[in-house]
């Protein structure tokens, strides 16, 4: 039985909340961001659901429950030494083991990665498997680097983190920078130390080793299944649309495969330099050359089709389209990009990416009527896939493509029918941003009352 709260008590506790945040945390920006996002939009649940203020859960939620930094020193191939520095944010693990991915990449600081872990935490809840959220990651950048300096990079990073993971503990994944080779890496160097094969204490290993079939597209294809049911709620569909999917690492370049495979045209991507058109539908299998076996750069598409054009630095967001998928990072696409997508005619937004979107931005498409998916729904996919890989692992099982392909695409499906109904419920219907924060935090909620104050 939820208890009434006096109306205003839930906006008090909130911009409380948020202004503690704002002290405490001044130099993380991307973190008060995405508590400021999330606090906004619990507002009407606070108001209905008084036990949450009495219970302190808001301010419980927003704090990590642990923070590990430590010094990652390495040996590059011209034999000097290098030192990095490495994060492990364990949020929430109301709900399961943390879970969430490591990114290494030089703009990775502690704001970045508790940005991330918060976000994480929700986002593990909508995919209704048993996780809590987590992230970690180094500002080590691989560009650049040889595959003996990553492995010698990974397997010090490795021999701090270990003590801190396990299955029931701890269950780190990729994000930007690390991909299979990483993962391999970390993985090999975790065995060695603790003499176990202990599979579920990573996710997105190889085929070989323990790894589950769609982990790689699935990031990517389940947002484009959320997209889909975004459209299918209003009778729409993908075939025939015109799409831009902004990035060309693991989360665009499937995203594009996808939309493809559902009749889309998918007509631009970019990298961090700049972004190629091509208006007859861009080739994905020399993309995939370029970007996964080459590491090349996605102005080398011109060097295969001349139709295409490539325009260097610029704004992706220019290229017209009705449907736009950011997958490349955080706050990509702000007002104006928003506005000018508007004019195109645009219909919908699938964040790919981890808050890609601006707040300016989401507002100028919530204006305008775009159905917009946020990242914690639409990007739900790879992490809900990776709770499939723990599954097989725990079970000593693997599943086929099409089966595991079919549990992600209804996963997808339930994620969305979960953000519609509450934003339905809570008087905002079509809001998907609301529906995703207030689903997701009533899960945590609910489960951090049940087990006490910890
Ligand atoms: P990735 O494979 O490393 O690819 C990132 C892509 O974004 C690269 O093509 C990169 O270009 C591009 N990029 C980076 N900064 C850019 C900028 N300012 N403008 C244009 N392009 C830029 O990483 P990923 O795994 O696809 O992750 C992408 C996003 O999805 C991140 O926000 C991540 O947190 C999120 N995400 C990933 C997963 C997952 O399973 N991998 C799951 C959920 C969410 P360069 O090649 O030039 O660096």
């Amino acid at each position: 039985m939820t208890a009434q709260s006096p109306n205003g008590d839930g906006l008090r506790l909130t911009a409380k909340v948020f202004s503690d945040i704002e002290r405490r945390d001044a130099d993380q920006p991307e973190f008060r961001q995405a508590v400021h996002e999330v606090l906004e939009s619990l507002e009407p649940a606070l108001e209905r659901h008084a036990d949450y203020i009495d219970d302190r859960v808001l301010e419980r939620l927003c704090e990590p429950e642990r923070q590990i930094i430590f010094r990652v020193p390495w040996t590059d191939d011209a034999g000097d030494i290098r030192v990095n520095r490495g994060f492990r944010v364990e949020f929430n693990s109301a709900l399961g083991p943390y879970k969430g991915g490591l990114r290494f990449h030089p703009s990775v600081d502690l704001g970045i990665v508790k940005f991330l872990g918060f976000e994480q935490t929700f986002k593990n809840a909508l995919t209704g498997l048993p996780i809590g959220g987590g992230k970690g990651g180094s500002d080590f950048d691989p560009k650049g680097r040889s595959d003996a300096e990553v492995m010698r990079f990974c397997q010090s990073f490795m021999t701090e983190l270990h003590r801190h993971l396990g299955e029931y503990t701890d269950v780190p994944a990729g994000d930007v920078g690390v991909g299979r080779r990483e993962i391999g890496y970390l993985f090999g160097q975790y065995k060695r130390i603790t003499n176990r094969y202990e599979s579920g204490v990573l996710t997105g290993k190889g085929l070989n080793w323990g790894g589950s079939q769609v982990r790689t597209e699935a990031t990517g294809y389940g947002t484009v299944y959320f997209v889909r049911e975004m459209l299918r709620s209003r009778g729409e569909d993908l075939d025939g649309r015109r799409v831009v999917v902004s990035g060309s690492g693991n989360v665009a370049i499937y995203a594009a495969q996808k939309a493809a495979e559902l009749g889309a045209t998918v007509v631009a991507l970019s990298d961090s330099g700049g972004y190629v058109v091509d208006d007859s539908g861009i080739d994905l299998d020399a993309v995939r050359d370029i970007k996964e076996a080459r590491s090349g750069r996605i102005k080398e598409y011109l060097d295969r089709h001349n139709r295409a054009r490539y325009v260097d630095g610029g704004n992706i967001w220019d290229v017209p389209c009705e449907i736009a998928l950011p997958c490349a990072t955080q706050n990509e696409l702000d007002r104006t990009a928003a506005e000018t997508l508007v004019r195109n005619g645009l219909v919908a937004v699938g964040e790919g990416a981890n808050m890609p979107t601006t707040p300016e931005a989401v507002k100028v498409f919530s204006d305008a009527g775009v159905r917009f998916g946020p990242g914690k729904a639409a990007n739900a996919g790879g992490v809900a896939t990776s709770g499939l890989e723990m599954q097989q692992n725990a079970s000593r099982d693997s599943w086929h493509f099409d089966y595991t392909d079919k549990r992600l695409s209804d996963i997808m499906a339930d994620i969305h029918t979960m953000c519609s109904e509450t934003a339905e419920a809570y008087g905002a219907p079509g809001n998907y941003v609301l529906g995703a924060n207030i689903a997701g935090f009533i899960k945590v909620a609910d489960t951090m009352r049940d087990l006490g104050v910890i």
